[in-house]
């Protein structure tokens, strides 16, 4: 019998020919490409999650609180710790992953016939997202150093007049982070087309002092909306646990899209005893910080350009052959991002013994 091919299938005409999101997963020394906290989970936070499973296990004969009530509480009051701002339970709703939490986003708001825009180079997810619930996605542009300018920013809100728009601060691949003047400006053009303005924090944790979060702008103006995950900071990629905090009328939007019971008993046991650990979590996050600060410093000074960062990866460019000095990191067990940025790759800050191995892997390159 002959195997069915994928174009045997009566795929949706728009799929046809498309690639699946496909980074690299490599088991090498320095896994350094997808933003993940390289330090393992904490003992003691391994231990919490187990006893939060077990307890949660008992009672997998049941579904689970389709309303997460008690994770949308600790994820409330870690956000009105992290950024100051006041947060209420209300306001908060999750998914397995900020990918899903996303996907519920556009699925409320954007859809068939509608538009969602964001400001490449940016995560290459918001195209995908826009294509799986039948969305025309808009590339708006961004100045040559990857910033974004309020004027700027409101001019191609106007002029598009989408859907959705999606801000993403600090901005992957680049590391940008937006200054609120820029979220306000977006918001404020996006007023005449009742546009939902989505601010994607993923790497909310890593900005740098001074920066604020944009969950304290979302007191009176109802259709902002600030994504957080658990997978970079909280070293919880595994986990599956993204979330969001929005005017409590956004998450009633979402409850229509969601399937029942999407967060699993499992997933809401992990994340709560994660929750109760956020402090001794966040130290890893300084250490993270400082990493990065040094690969900035670092790869200057190997005549290298990396862009300013707030998030726990590097963007750099000044390479003669991007893939070259990509293949000869990972021939050393060092696995990176290449981007659609020509001559440039993004590194993830891990521990200083990764980074030191980083750095001096592709110190050999330059030199050889
Ligand atoms: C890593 C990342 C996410 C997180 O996705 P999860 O589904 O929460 O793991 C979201 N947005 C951006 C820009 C990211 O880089």
């Amino acid at each position: 019998m002959t195997e069915t091919q994928l174009s045997d299938l009566p795929l949706r005409d728009e799929l046809h020919g498309q690639q699946p999101y496909g980074a690299p997963q490599l088991s090498v020394r320095a896994m350094l490409n997808v933003n993940e906290t390289t330090y393992d989970v904490p003992a003691e936070v391994v231990d919490a999650i187990a006893r939060e499973v077990r307890t949660a296990a008992q009672s997998l004969n049941r579904y689970p609180d389709r309303e997460f009530t008690a994770l949308r509480r600790k994820l409330a009051a870690y956000l009105t710790s992290e950024s100051g701002a006041e947060i209420a339970a209300e306001q908060i709703w999750a998914g397995n992953g900020s990918n899903e939490v996303m996907q519920h986003i556009l699925q409320a708001f954007a859809g068939p016939g509608r538009t969602v825009m964001s400001f490449p180079p940016t995560y290459s997810m918001y195209p995908l997202y826009a294509r799986g619930v039948y969305s025309e996605y808009i590339a708006g542009t961004r100045s040559e150093d990857f910033a974004q300018d309020p004027d700027d920013v409101a001019a191609q809100i106007r002029a598009h007049r989408p859907h959705v728009v999606i801000l993403c601060s600090p901005n992957n691949p680049t590391g940008t982070a937006l200054s609120l003047d820029v979220v306000a400006a977006a918001y404020d053009a996006a007023q005449d087309s009742q546009t939902m303005v989505v601010v994607d924090e993923a790497y909310g944790e890593f900005r740098q002092p001074g920066t604020l979060s944009a969950l304290t702008m979302l007191e009176g103006r109802p259709r902002l909306v600030v994504t957080r995950t658990m997978s970079k900071a909280f070293a919880l990629a595994g986990g599956r646990i993204g979330y969001l905090a929005a005017a409590p009328a956004v998450t009633d939007a979402l409850r229509l899209v969601r399937l029942p019971y999407h967060l699993s008993a499992v997933t809401q046991a992990a994340a709560t005893a994660a929750l109760d650990h956020a402090e001794s979590l966040m130290a890893n996050v300084e250490r993270i910080k400082q990493q990065r600060d040094r690969l900035v410093t670092e790869l200057t000074a190997m005549g290298l350009r990396p862009y300013p960062s707030d998030a726990n990866f590097v963007l750099f460019g000044g390479l003669p052959d991007a893939h070259r000095a990509w293949q000869h990191l990972l021939d050393d067990g060092i696995l990176i991002r290449e981007v659609a940025i020509e001559g440039h790759l993004r590194v993830t800050a891990g521990t200083e013994a990764e980074t030191t191995d980083f750095l001096n892997s592709l110190r050999t390159h330059l030199n050889g």
